[in-house]
């Protein structure tokens, strides 16, 4: 089933949690929505699925208009952060539930319940805990339960809000790589909210970055990364060195150099954004390299990242443990930095 979301706006109070919002989500996709704290992605979702009523704006299922749909007739399936399985009941019995409690002409049968409950257990690959208890689950295995429980009834929307945010970073890593390959096998329409930015690029097929009620940049986990539309998913998405620089048109430049086409052109200042490993470091000056002084380097797993500075700015560089080596860089060392790839926005819209 499609989703689209037309001109949604929600406040509470004065309070603008959501602005004006357009996303349209394709059948079978899997859509991030990720911001921080506060953006009104819960709330988005939560009108999505029907908990929440909107003020203005529209929601379509399939292209049916489902703004005041009932939360029961909408087929959503939900996992949360805190799902509490059904403590009395074993793992079987709380997969069971959701097609237990159907009206009675819905109803499958008991052995039609058996099959597609173990069905669903071999999906998520926990047949073997059929008899357990919740309370003898690890928290993983729990959210992997709460998952099987959600799809039991076929829903044809899955939404998920930080399923995974109550675990430990290992295990949210393996979980959201099994929920991907899970969502290949299943394809069905997704929304899953994070504010974990390595989450939502790994699991999702789109993201969408919001930022107080307003949505900043939809696109493919690439783009949003390396192509992010403003300053502000450009410092959400990763690490990100900004230098000073001033606008010609469409061209812009850092120290009276060429560094780059600007993503919004125009006269006079502006910011350059440049992500640690898009910039490289020689050791002799060519055309428009920029001069920098190593102030620490260290190596972190695969990486070497170089700490320098730039004027009065301090720039960090990351360097393939080769290319470091190759350079044998110390601190103190005069330096020239050449930029790969840069985005330039002009300094008002850069919020600076
Ligand atoms: P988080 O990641 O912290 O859950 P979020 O992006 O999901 O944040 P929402 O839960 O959608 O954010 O909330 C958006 C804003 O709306 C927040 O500032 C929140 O305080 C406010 N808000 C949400 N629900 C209500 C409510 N029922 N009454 C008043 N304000 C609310």
């Amino acid at each position: 089933m499609s989703i689209e979301i037309r001109g949604i706006g929600k406040r509470f109070g004065n309070f603008v949690a959501l602005d004006n919002i357009d996303l349209t989500i394709p059948t079978g996709e899997l859509v991030a929505l990720l911001g921080p704290s506060g953006c009104g992605k819960t709330t988005l979702l939560r009108i999505i699925a029907g908990m929440e009523s909107a003020d203005s704006g529209h929601v379509l299922f399939s292209g049916e208009e489902a703004t005041h749909l009932h939360v029961r007739d909408r087929h959503v399936g939900f996992v949360f952060q805190h799902y509490a399985l059904f403590r009395h009941m074993t793992v079987f019995e709380n997969v069971a539930f959701g097609l237990r409690v159907k009206p009675r002409h819905e109803r499958p049968g008991d052995a039609d319940i058996r099959r597609r409950v173990t069905d669903l257990l071999k999906l998520v690959q926990l047949d073997w805990l059929a008899e357990r208890y919740p309370s003898q689950l690890s928290g993983g295995q729990r959210q992997r339960i709460a998952l099987a429980r959600a799809l039991a009834v076929e829903p044809k929307v899955l939404l998920l809000d930080e399923p995974f945010g109550a675990l430990d970073t290992r295990v949210r890593k393996e979980l959201r790589r099994w929920l991907r390959r899970l969502h290949d096998e299943v394809h069905i329409s997704s929304v899953f909210v994070t504010h974990d930015q390595e989450e939502a690029l790994e699991v999702a097929d789109r993201v969408v970055v919001m930022n107080q009620g307003r949505i900043e940049q939809i696109g493919t986990p690439d783009e949003v990364y390396s192509t992010p539309a403003s300053p502000f998913v450009y410092r959400f998405l990763g690490d990100v060195n900004v230098f000073h620089s001033r606008l010609h048109g469409a061209w812009a430049e850092i120290d009276r150099s060429p560094a780059g086409l600007a993503a919004n052109g125009g006269d006079g200042d502006a910011l350059a954004f440049i992500r640690p490993h898009d910039i490289d470091i020689e050791r002799v000056e060519q055309h428009g390299s920029l001069a920098a002084r190593v102030q620490d380097v260290h190596a972190i797993g695969p990486a070497v990242r170089v700490e320098l500075a730039h004027g009065s700015e301090l720039i960090e560089v990351e360097l393939t443990r080769e290319r470091a080596n190759g350079l044998a860089l110390i601190r103190g060392d005069q330096v020239w930095l050449r930029p790969r790839q840069v985005r330039v926005f002009a300094a008002e819209s850069a919020g600076e």
